[in-house]
């Protein structure tokens, strides 16, 4: 029996997540499956906006970093976000960028190899992670090799599959990405972090997929560092500021890198000489964006009323219902499916791959559905629990049929490239 619109209505309607989508504001007409990349504006967020600009900012002036709880935000949006990774209070911050975050840790994770383990001078990671935790592996080994410290290597894995061979005695750190952009593999956090110990080395993980879109258990994991978004899956807004999970036996041993004042025991004792605190508040840097990081309790607040083993389930319905109806309706249009049908081995995103993949999501965003495209040829379908509807998968996929069927797609208009692709 081929699945109709009515199914995918008869699953909306015994869907128990289905008020959260009220929570969010989302344009009429339009079919958003790219909260993997943007999440969707909680409606909280306009609200929180005018108390932190006109209140907070306006009226509180310098007396908010006290008085409005501006200086203790890392922490306190931290221990919020905690649940969702498997971590505990005072395990987490949330500030700077993914980038800035990967580089203190990979630091961080390195210096304490060059303690202990000295002749480990291998980084694990994979070709196809997203490209700056890659860049900032190279730009720091740089920079360890400009200071005098023997070179390190930087070993790239072709696929998860040859993490085994990988693995040798000689690997400082294991830094991988949970959930791969391009594909949405999910590799096993627990089996991998486990083999890296097995061989002395430290695991940094990278969830800008992950958090929010899949349950994830960093401390029974047994792993070591962690970075991710809170743009994507937490809705916190266009470059809210990141997260970082550092293991409570690591967060004393070694300072970061970026040592600034809010990383300083005692920051306003304004001492010239560097002490730094104890626990997750090292990992700090400089002063916060104050406005971009309030927003990042909107998207949290939301969590708090449901369980990642809810979304974990209506995740796995949507995208297994997508690839189905996909197989169903667009078999013959030259999509290759590049994300794992095992459901244990997905995170939240299904991507094809397309000879005219840039062209064809164009054509679908001219539609009113939103996906995203990302190169070698890659169209990638985010499904965020919170807010997409079983009817929108059905959707979708009708309308990306009717655009391969017609040939639509092949219009100048469709082939003309932005800088954000
Ligand atoms: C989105 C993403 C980033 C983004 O890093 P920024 O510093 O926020 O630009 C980093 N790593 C991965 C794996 C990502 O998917």
């Amino acid at each position: 029996m081929p699945l109709t619109l009515a199914d995918c209505c008869a699953l909306d309607a015994r869907d128990a997540l289905a008020p959260l989508r009220h929570e969010f504001k989302l344009p009429d007409g339009v079919i958003y499956l790219d909260g993997n990349s943007l999440g969707a504006q909680p409606k909280a967020a306009l609200m929180r906006a005018q108390q932190v600009i006109c209140q907070e900012w306006g009226e509180g002036l310098i007396r908010s970093w006290n008085t409005a709880g501006w200086f203790a935000l890392p922490q306190k949006l931290g221990d919020q976000l905690a649940h969702l990774i498997g971590a505990k209070p005072g395990e987490v911050v949330v500030t700077d960028s993914t980038s800035v975050n990967l580089f203190k840790l990979l630091a961080a994770a390195l210096r304490k190899q060059q303690a202990i383990a000295p002749h480990k001078r291998v980084i694990v990671s994979e070709r196809r992670n997203f490209p700056t935790d890659l860049y900032m592996a190279q730009g720091l080994m740089d920079q360890l090799q400009a200071h005098g410290a023997p070179a390190y290597e930087l070993r790239l894995m072709d696929a998860p599959e040859e993490l085994a061979h990988a693995l040798q005695d000689d690997v400082a750190v294991l830094m991988l990405t949970h959930v791969n952009y391009q594909t949405g593999y999910m590799i096993d956090m627990a089996e991998a972090t486990a083999l890296a110990h097995q061989h002395g080395a430290l695991s940094l993980w990278d969830l800008a997929h992950s958090a929010g879109a899949v349950p994830v258990d960093l401390n029974a994991a047994q792993a070591d560092y962690a970075v991710g978004c809170t743009y994507k899956y937490l809705n916190g807004g266009p470059g809210s500021p990141a997260f970082l999970w550092v293991h409570a036996r690591h967060q004393d041993s070694f300072g970061q890198p970026l040592s600034g004042w809010w990383s300083h025991a005692q920051p306003f004792d304004m001492e010239p000489g560097y002490l730094p605190h104890q626990g997750i508040s090292r990992y700090l840097c400089g002063t916060q964006p104050i406005i971009a990081l309030s927003m990042v309790a909107c998207g949290l607040d939301i969590f708090d009323k449901t369980s990642m083993v809810a979304l974990r389930e209506k995740s796995l319905a949507l995208t297994t219902l997508f690839m189905e109806l996909v197989q169903q309706e667009c078999a013959g249009f030259a999509l290759t499916l590049i994300t794992p049908t095992d459901p244990a081995k997905r995170g939240s995103q299904v991507s094809y791959i397309h000879p005219h993949g840039f062209a064809v999501v164009q054509a679908l965003i001219a539609r009113g559905v939103i996906p995203d495209y990302r190169e070698p040829g890659i169209m990638r379908f985010g499904f965020t629990p919170l807010y997409t509807r079983f009817e929108e998968v059905w959707h979708a996929t009708a309308i990306l049929k009717d655009i391969l069927q017609s040939g639509s797609w092949d219009q100048p208009k469709f082939h003309q490239r932005d800088v954000v692709t």
